[in-house]
């Protein structure tokens, strides 16, 4: 089977790489030129950091610019009004961290690179979705500047249709 995962969020970026670790077949792509896409924040909690470690990806957060988060110090009309410490010590390696999130986000695409099944494609958005006339998704329109090219590869009607996190998008062919 192969799949096809639209747009390299976090959402995006981790389904693809847990597909390619199953032996699948996967294509990622994303709109944007690069990682630095809109601000997505740069704060990981805890769940957040337990989910990287699950997929293995724990070594990484040492590996790109930020910094665990000693305490919350509040601010108002330029006096500090009050601290809140972070449970660090207890929370240990999943303590909350400040992160970059492009540079997470290229580590996770590379990381699927080391899949052969894996590829990237950047500056390729999803234009249209293709779908049998049973409604059923069998392949993808996607747009690179100005080519429009159609990904259409389903054949077997018995595989399922693939999804990915909350806003990417996924077609399974
Ligand atoms: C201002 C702000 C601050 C935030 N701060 C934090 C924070 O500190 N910590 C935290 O954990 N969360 C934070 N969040 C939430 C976090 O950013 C989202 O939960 C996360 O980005 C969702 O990931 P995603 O992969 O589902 O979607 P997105 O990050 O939105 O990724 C979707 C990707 O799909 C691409 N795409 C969309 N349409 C197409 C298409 N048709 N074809 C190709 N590519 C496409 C987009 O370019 C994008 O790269 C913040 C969000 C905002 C808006």
């Amino acid at each position: 089977m192969k799949v096809l995962v639209v747009g390299a969020g976090p959402a995006g970026a981790a389904t693809a790489l847990l597909l390619a670790r199953c032996g699948l077949g996967v294509t990622l792509v994303e709109r944007e030129t690069s990682f630095e896409r809109v601000f997505r924040g740069e704060g990981l909690m805890p769940l957040g950091i337990d989910a990287l470690f699950e997929m293995g990806l724990g070594g990484v957060l040492e590996s790109i610019p930020g910094r665990r988060v000693e305490s919350w110090n509040i601010w108002i009309d330029g006096e500090e009004v009050f601290i809140i410490p972070e449970p660090v010590e207890e929370l240990g390696e999943r303590a909350v961290r400040v992160v970059s999130q492009p540079a997470l986000l290229e580590k996770m695409v590379e990381e699927a690179g080391r899949y052969p099944s894996f590829s990237f494609e950047g500056r390729s958005r999803l234009h249209d979705l293709i779908h049998d006339p049973g409604s059923r998704v069998v392949g993808a329109v996607l747009q690179t500047d100005e080519t429009v090219r159609e990904r259409c590869a389903l054949t077997s009607s018995s595989e399922p249709t693939g999804v990915s996190g909350a806003h990417a998008h996924g077609a399974a062919a």
